[in-house]
């Protein structure tokens, strides 16, 4: 029985009951950096174990989304729970991975550093670094094939690399849910190939996947579900029911290349 039946057997209301067993619930999400709204009254809910993709056009406020979600900006109004309770109750539960654009990347630091930012929780006040969080940095960087570089300084590493270092950095941090937005922007062939294995991995231990997606050719191909968004919400559910000839439409109106809507619109 899933969890959701569970919950609903328990005597909540099915909305109550998606809600609690989400990985990431958002309720009537509104953010201004001005007057306009950048989102507008967004509701959200993440499946468990799902790979959903963020998708809309530049503006449309998904960076915004995720910051509001994460609570790193504040919202005018809603709410966001975290498997059912409240988002600072389960930070540790939560890997974000920020718009490569969004970092400064001259910070003297190394690889391996970055890393064991990851685990900032563990190491403690004193950020102590044992040998089991060095191995747990090691294990991550592995993972993305970056061991190789752990004494470098993340200043000299190509875009792919150091996205890379930071999906290192939220695996050692052991988290059940995985934000990352736009990890594919930007990064050669090779990387987006060994980023989206690690992504798939992570669905396969039964791990939350939400990334903000930008290349409509590959949703399919890597998500299970999707959302999309202009300011207000547009669709969300499975890539079927959601990635539509109509909610693209509808999400980029003319600025969508026609090619794109006509090939959903055969396939669908
Ligand atoms: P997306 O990630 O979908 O491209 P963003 O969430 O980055 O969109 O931005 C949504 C809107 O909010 C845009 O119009 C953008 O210019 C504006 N915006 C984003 N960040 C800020 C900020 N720090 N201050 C003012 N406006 C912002
Ligand atoms: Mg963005």
């Amino acid at each position: 029985m899933t969890a959701l039946n569970l919950a609903t057997q328990n005597g909540l209301r099915p909305e109550a009951a998606e809600i609690a067993t989400s990985p990431l619930a958002i309720r009537g999400l509104t953010v201004s950096y001005g007057e306009k709204p950048a989102i507008f009254s967004v509701d959200m809910t993440i499946r468990p174990g799902s790979m959903t993709a963020i998708i809309g056009p530049n503006g449309a406020g998904k960076s915004t989304l995720l910051k509001a979600a994460l609570g790193i900006i504040r919202p005018l109004s809603g709410q966001t729970t975290v498997f059912g309770r409240p988002l600072d109750t389960q930070r540790a539960r939560i890997a974000y991975v920020p718009q490569r654009a969004s970092v400064d990347w001259d910070f003297p630091t190394t690889v391996l550093d970055v890393v064991l930012m990851g685990l900032y929780r563990e190491l403690g006040l004193l950020r102590l670094v044992r040998s089991s969080h060095r191995k747990t940095a090691i294990d991550a960087l592995q993972r993305v094939g970056m061991a190789d570089f752990a004494d470098r300084q993340i200043g000299q590493l190509s875009g792919g690399q150091q996205q890379r270092v930071f999906l290192a950095r939220a695996l050692a941090q052991g988290a059940d849910l995985y934000l990352l937005d736009e990890p594919f922007a930007g990064v050669d062939a090779a990387t987006e190939k060994a980023i989206i294995a690690v992504l798939k991995s992570l669905k396969a231990v039964g791990k939350t996947v939400v990334a903000v997606h930008h290349d409509l050719a590959t949703v399919e191909q890597y998500f299970d579900h999707a959302f999309l968004i202009n300011v207000r919400p547009v669709a969300e559910g499975t890539v079927a029911e959601a990635f539509t000839a109509e909610s693209l439409q509808a999400a980029y109106g003319g600025r969508l290349a026609t090619a794109q809507i006509d090939r959903l619109s055969q396939a669908g």
